[in-house]
């Protein structure tokens, strides 16, 4: 275990490595990046809240020159973008992530919506000790589309581009072969949301599945930005997915994070964790996903005018 004040590294496979905040509460939610290390070069999966210097933290796990790859924009998973000059992420995702680049117009407001943030994921030991200004400096940076089917070589490790689109509409996995590992973002898990702005139709993330499990064959693991799962996962969202289109599923109604009614496909049973209250599922099975009822089914695209 490699770790500072702010980030705590795991190697999870051969020159594989989850990175966490030392801070974070595991009872409310864990928050990983990863980072790959190829004989040229090494990627950067995600950079949670932008506590601390993840850029700095990633200098003592590798010296090969860094680069980042969002999964998706969301400020769990893109908080800490601002270390780094540039990254990519699916063109989907841009006009979002654009959103927050436009802190760097605003930089205190935007280091307190961090600070916050970091405040409630953190222990509550460890609220008072985190600073607003440990966060990351916005600064004008370049983001690059990718768009599935891209290959990312590191140097005798390629790294492809899955597009799960579901919990944002560019949301993207990475393949990595070599380690039989597929870095899943939030595309698939114990509480996959698609019930936010930006969430695509159950409908076209059932069709974004499939095309998930065409790959399974080359991976054992799915390890995510705040679980990990065994590739059957992607057969237990396909299930219940399939579930909710027809009108099967348990539609158990709850209030969403952002307010208002939403659904989940199977009950939410609370389970008590050595890492605290878990909710699981009556069947004992992992995957489920919260909607709305509107966006069950797709909706005719209103056409991109050019
Ligand atoms: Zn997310």
């Amino acid at each position: 275990m490699i770790r500072n004040k702010f980030f705590s590294a795991e190697e999870i496979a051969p020159r594989t490595f989850r990175i966490t905040n030392c801070f974070d509460s595991h009872e409310r939610m864990t928050t990983y990046s990863y980072l790959l290390e190829g004989d040229e070069r090494a990627m950067v999966i995600d950079t949670m809240f932008g506590y601390g210097n993840l850029k700095t933290f990633c200098r003592e796990l590798t010296d090969r020159p860094l680069f980042l790859v969002n999964t998706h924009y969301h400020g769990d998973h893109a908080g800490g973008n601002f270390d780094f000059d540039e990254c990519w992420i699916h063109a989907a995702d841009i006009p979002y992530l654009q959103n927050m680049a436009a802190a760097v117009n605003d930089p205190a407001t935007f280091r307190n919506m961090r600070y916050e943030q970091m405040k409630q994921a953190a222990l509550p030991e460890n609220r008072d000790s985190i600073l607003p200004t440990d966060f990351s400096m916005p600064h004008p940076m370049f983001i690059w589309p990718v768009w599935d089917g891209d290959c990312f070589e590191l140097g005798n490790r390629l790294v492809e581009v899955i597009k799960v689109g579901g919990h944002t509409a560019g949301e993207i996995v990475l393949l990595d072969r070599t380690t039989r590992i597929c870095f899943t973002g939030d595309a698939c898990n114990s509480n996959t949301l698609l019930n936010l702005p930006g969430s695509l139709s159950v409908e076209e993330y059932l069709e974004n599945l499939y095309h998930f499990k065409t790959f399974q064959p080359a991976f054992d693991h799915c390890h995510g930005g705040h679980e990990d799962f065994d590739a059957s996962i992607i057969d237990e969202g396909i299930e219940l997915c399939r579930r909710v289109l027809d009108g099967t599923d348990d539609h158990w109604e709850t209030t969403g994070m952002r307010g208002g009614v939403c659904y989940y496909g199977m009950a939410r049973i609370p389970q008590e964790t050595a890492l605290g209250t878990r909710y699981g599922r009556s069947d004992g099975k992992r995957f489920n996903i919260a909607y709305l009822a509107e966006t069950v089914r797709k909706t005719p695209k209103t056409p991109r005018i050019l």
